[in-house]
């Protein structure tokens, strides 16, 4: 198991670890890490691994273990392993997951304008898109407005936790008709953006506040068969 720090800060970028396993295929699994593992449509994140002699491994890929809880880092490959039980200074890619986490907070934002249920999504430091449980396609230029407008209200976000049984007695939080939220451990986190502008399941990272998001432009709306609508955005060049 590994102590996921992004998930109670997203903005810390390096943190002290040791290496617990090498896995069979040369993931390198540490104690604690800032690295975001994929899940839930964000891409898992990269970087290095910085050794006490200074020495660094590129890391091009964050992935949970099956058991969801142990998060391994995969190495470029050719790369010299550390051994098990060294100290080293996981570093992320802070400018590509930064991206990342505006990206996502952005598709909240989609959410939450459109009251609508998620079918699927998938976020990209340069283009991400959301598909829609939606009949009518909404218009294009109306979408951009409303996310625009959500945006520039500067809402902050934050995190909080209720048990599974909490979740189960309020079902309308859930607002991924495609990711069901992670079971087993007893609790889920629940991200929230404003007072009650949104707030639903979500394991991700997000940032602080909405305007740090920027200007998004919505590229395209596609029709994805019936009750299936994929928006598409990118950052505003
Ligand atoms: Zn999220």
């Amino acid at each position: 198991m590994t102590d996921p720090l992004f998930r109670e800060n997203a903005y810390v970028t390096t943190c002290d670890a040791r290496v617990l396993e090498i896995t069979e295929q040369g993931g390198i699994v540490l104690d604690r890490t800032v690295f975001y593992a994929a899940s839930g449509g964000q891409p898992g994140d990269t970087g290095r691994l910085v050794m006490a002699d200074g020495s660094a491994i590129t890391i091009a890929d964050t992935v949970f273990d099956d058991d969801r809880t142990t998060i391994i880092h995969v190495p470029d490959a050719g790369q010299t392993l550390p051994p098990v039980g060294s100290a080293l200074a996981p570093e992320l890619d802070w400018e590509r997951r930064h991206k990342l986490m505006r990206m996502h907070t952005a598709l909240h934002i989609i959410c939450a304008v459109l009251k609508t249920k998620i079918t699927g999504c998938q976020i990209g430091e340069e283009e991400s898109r959301i598909d829609l449980n939606i009949p009518e396609p909404p218009e294009r230029e109306a979408v951009q407005e409303l996310i625009q407008q959500a945006i520039g209200r500067d809402m902050p976000t934050s995190t909080e936790w209720i048990t599974d049984a909490e979740l189960d007695a309020n079902p309308d939080l859930i607002k991924s008709m495609s990711v069901s939220p992670p079971r087993g451990s007893g609790r889920v986190r629940l991200v929230r953006i404003g007072d009650d502008f949104d707030l639903q399941p979500c394991g991700g990272t997000h940032v602080a506040s909405t305007s740090e998001i920027g200007a998004i432009d919505v590229t395209k709306i596609e029709n994805k068969g019936k009750l299936n609508r994929r928006i598409r955005i990118r950052f505003a060049s």
